[in-house]
């Protein structure tokens, strides 16, 4: 079963005007390999601009969203305000967002839900600890985390899915999971979908890597069977971004 490699940028909260738009001509003028679906996040402000500037077949990510559709919720996005400036992606359950600002695997759950209903599709972020990992409690964390996506949504939803396994301790440390890590938690997470949503959501979900991806480690990583691209922070600023998108030419 062949499935479309996918690479998502996470900007986080980095860039300006100037940066951003820097970055996203660069992309444009660059020749990224077409079989591989490429989608940039950058921080809320500048959705708009870099969708206006991105050739069409590069995505947008919003970094977060809410789980309301509107109200007296300060300092929060809807779905519908996404789909209105014309994103058709969110990024949701990054690791900086469960442990710096709290949000528990119900809320990410609920958020997830609320997107996918509304249109959009997802990049559903989970990963253990380096203290979960040291404790052998990696599959139970991930499987924890997917199960309360897995409440949530339905079978057919999870075709809206990309699953980003970032493990936490890899996340901006320069500390990369080995390719025999990253494709041994890929592979449970692919029983995982088998056992719990289904045989075609075991086929077909992307299951991509994140955590100080780089140009240099980037092609061993794509050769894993189980991982189908990654979402990469810091080297998304870089020019050397097109060397991750391209890690499979
Ligand atoms: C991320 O923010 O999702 C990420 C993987 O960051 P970095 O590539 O910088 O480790």
């Amino acid at each position: 079963m062949s499935r479309t490699f996918f690479v998502g940028g996470n900007f986080k909260m980095n860039g300006v005007v100037k940066s951003i738009t820097d970055i996203v001509k660069n992309l444009n003028d660059a020749k990224l390999d077409a079989s591989t679906e490429v989608v940039i996040s950058p921080p809320a402000l500048y959705l708009t601009l870099t969708r206006e500037l991105a050739n069409k077949q590069i995505g947008v990510a919003a970094q977060n969203v809410f789980d309301k559709p509107n109200g007296a919720f300060t300092g929060e996005i809807s779905v519908e305000q996404l789909k209105d400036t014309s994103i058709d992606w969110v990024v949701i359950g990054h690791s900086e967002r469960r442990v710096i600002l709290k949000e528990s695997d119900e809320f990410i759950a609920r958020k997830t839900k609320a997107a996918i209903d509304g249109g959009l599709s997802v990049i559903f972020c989970i990963g253990e600890t380096l203290e979960e990992r040291e404790a052998n409690k990696t599959i139970e964390v991930v499987t924890r985390q997917l199960n309360a996506a897995a409440k949530e949504l339905s079978k057919e939803q999870w075709a809206k899915v990309v699953v980003a396994y970032e493990p936490v301790w890899a996340i901006g440390t320069g500390k990369v999971a080995t390719t025999e890590q990253a494709q041994q938690v890929h592979a449970e997470i692919r029983k995982w979908l088998g056992a719990t949503v289904s045989k075609e959501a075991q086929d077909t979900v992307r299951i991509i890597y994140g955590g100080s991806v780089s140009e240099k480690n980037c092609r061993e990583l794509a050769t894993q069977p189980d991982v189908d691209g990654f979402l990469v922070g810091g080297a998304s600023l870089k020019p050397a971004f097109v060397d991750i998108i391209n890690a499979r030419i």
